[in-house]
């Protein structure tokens, strides 16, 4: 979940990750650092906080290094302390190592090493890798003492390493994303595409088990071999991984919106049927995710119960597992994340293979390991998502749900009118004048301790949705529940004042404003959201009817409430605390 980057090329290498890792803060920001080979020196520097306030401490620029690595961390092991920032060095400080992942025979190697007599600095599990190979090049070269470290390791990790008496950088990774930059001048690796674009387009996506040695030439080894990799050039491009105008990248996404579903509909037909006729021919379908893209799913199988009348069994990634034990070659499991990195994702779908089930998914970033693990793939083209928060993705992967169930039924140019029609009213709900008002309703929910959400039939995933949105930014504690579920234990919650969100539809009005009344009468602060307003609304979001794709529009006012109620008390919207985009730790 960290940020790893490193260069090895012409340039002054310092800025180049030092801007690097601005990129990629939003996979971890706990701590940073930097190790960077100067005169045949290592210099490491690394500290406790934000990238700007960390490298505001540390006050590095440019010292002229062609060779530096760094690294925003997530910790797993070992506390947030400046000791346990990476990179991590050996005992003779020659060689720094910066990791991303879980080593979970760490604690057996730290033993070994430390009755070969290394001196290890920090409680994580990443520092034993330096000195591993510390370890290995008592007998071997850097190379070879790099590949051979990396054997011992289990667990998942990226990992790059410098050693100061050599002009090359390694890299390795398995189950945790890496990938090589190559520009005009030298060579970038990094943990995702957007640290370098400001550089670079062409990138190699190394593979699982995949070892690279860079020097002046770049070479490739998985299981021994030398390996070859296309360079891919991507359709991104640096300027749509800035903020732009924008004070957040939350408020940028949630204003991409419109263009972002237009994108989505624009999908490669042939796909589309190839995925519809394997889910016709399957026996037993299943979504899996997590979190939003969980939701994505939970949303998908109502879509395709009501449209195509096709049922689809939903599972969170990480309780898939308890699934395969019936899975067959003719099952299919539809896989949804935005990353295409999501450890647990990753996790259900290997395990889906293992029982011989077709997989395919719904992904944004192209070149990812679960695009490559996949039998069919439909790109999102959503543009790289940086906010911690999935905004966009969430309403780019409904239209592609929408669109499938409405294939499935042989009417997919239905479903791209309906989705079309669609957009210009998503500019209106993403405008100005939304937020302005939306803004109202932040200033009165502000000090709030719950928030309640609440919604029946296809505006029961977005309840959860909703809530997840508001708890991650603004930690307010939020809850989505199904409006027929309150009668049954949570209305017990509700007393004078507490603000509960209803999600209505044209279609089943009367069981859910029948909802917001028992809330009402109970002192609930009744909140409605739908194309039409009721005398028991308290405050009133009016987003017009959109059936199948409610979903789509009904979610974008919580967003907006969701970043306003996080810039109004103070939080950072694009860094929430303990949260990292694209979950690559199990
Ligand atoms: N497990 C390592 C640590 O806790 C790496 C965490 C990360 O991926 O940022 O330091």
């Amino acid at each position: 979940m960290c940020g790893i980057i490193g260069y090895i090329g012409k340039k002054d290498a310092i800025p180049l990750v030092l801007n690097g890792l601005k990129n990629l803060e939003y996979r971890g920001y706990d701590s940073a650092g930097i190790g960077a080979i100067v005169n045949g020196e290592l210099i490491v520097k690394k500290d406790v906080g934000k990238i700007d306030e960390v490298f505001s401490k540390i006050n590095i620029s440019s010292i002229g290094s062609n060779i530096t690595i760094g690294h925003t961390r997530w910790a797993t092991h070992g506390k947030v302390t400046k000791e346990n920032a990476h990179p991590h060095t050996d005992c003779k400080n020659e060689i720094a190592i910066v990791h991303n992942g879980i080593i979970e025979n760490y604690q057996e190697l730290k033993k070994e090493l430390i009755s070969k007599g290394h001196v290890l600095k920090s409680e994580t599990d990443s520092e034993i890798i330096a000195h591993l190979i510390e370890e290995e090049m008592k007998q071997r070269n850097f190379e070879d003492a790099f590949k051979k470290a990396i054997e011992k390791l289990k667990g998942s990790y990226a990992i790059v390493a410098i050693n100061k008496n050599e002009k090359e950088m390694m890299g390795a990774r398995k189950e945790s994303p890496l990938v090589v930059g190559v520009s005009e001048d030298g060579y970038f690796i990094a943990s995702d595409v957007p640290s370098f674009l400001d550089e670079t387009k062409r990138v190699i996506y190394l593979y699982d088990g995949d070892v690279v040695v860079i020097n002046n030439e770049i070479k490739i080894f998985n299981k021994g071999v030398e390996v070859k990799r296309e360079i891919d050039s991507i359709e991104w491009d640096a300027e749509q991984a800035k903020k732009g105008v924008f004070k957040h990248f939350m408020l940028k996404e949630i204003s991409e919106q419109a263009e972002v579903v237009k994108k989505a509909i624009m999908q490669d037909e042939k796909i589309i049927k190839e995925i519809v006729n394997a889910i016709k021919n399957a026996k037993g379908v299943y979504f899996v995710g997590c979190g939003t893209a969980y939701h994505a799913c939970l949303e998908g199988s109502y879509i395709f119960s009501k449209v195509a009348k096709t049922h689809v069994n939903v599972c969170y990634a990480h309780e898939f597992p308890n699934y395969v034990h019936f899975l067959t070659p003719e099952s299919l499991v539809i896989a949804i994340s935005q990353s295409g990195e999501t450890a647990d994702t990753l996790a259900a779908i290997r395990a889906a293979k293992e029982k011989g089930a077709k997989v395919m998914s719904i992904v944004n970033v192209a070149g990812s390991t679960l695009v490559r693990e996949s039998d069919k793939v439909l790109l999102q083209h959503a543009g790289p998502e940086i906010c911690v928060l999935s905004t966009k993705s969430y309403t780019s992967q409904l239209t592609i749900l929408v669109m499938l169930a409405y294939a499935l039924v042989d009417k997919l140019d239905e479903a791209k009118s309906k989705l079309k029609e669609l957009i210009r009213y998503i500019y209106y709900l993403t405008s100005k004048n939304t937020q302005e008002y939306i803004k109202k309703l932040a200033e009165k929910l502000k000090d709030a301790r719950d928030i309640y959400l609440i919604g029946r039939d296809l505006q029961y995933p977005t309840a959860l949705e909703a809530a997840l949105k508001i708890k991650e930014v603004s930690y307010i504690h939020a809850e989505g529940f199904a409006g027929g579920e309150l009668k049954h234990g949570n209305i017990a919650l509700i007393e004078k004042g507490t603000p509960c969100i209803i999600f209505t539809s044209k279609e089943n009005e009367e069981g859910i404003i029948a909802n917001a009344s028992e809330l009402k009468a109970r002192g609930a602060y009744v909140i409605g959201v739908g194309p039409r307003n009721s005398e028991v609304f308290d405050f009133f979001i009016k987003v017009r009817g959109a059936e199948e794709a409610n979903s789509i529009v009904q979610i974008i006012p919580i967003q907006i409430l969701a970043y306003q109620l996080a810039i109004l008390r103070g939080l950072d919207p694009d860094r929430p605390r303990n949260l990292a985009k694209s979950v690559t730790v199990k």
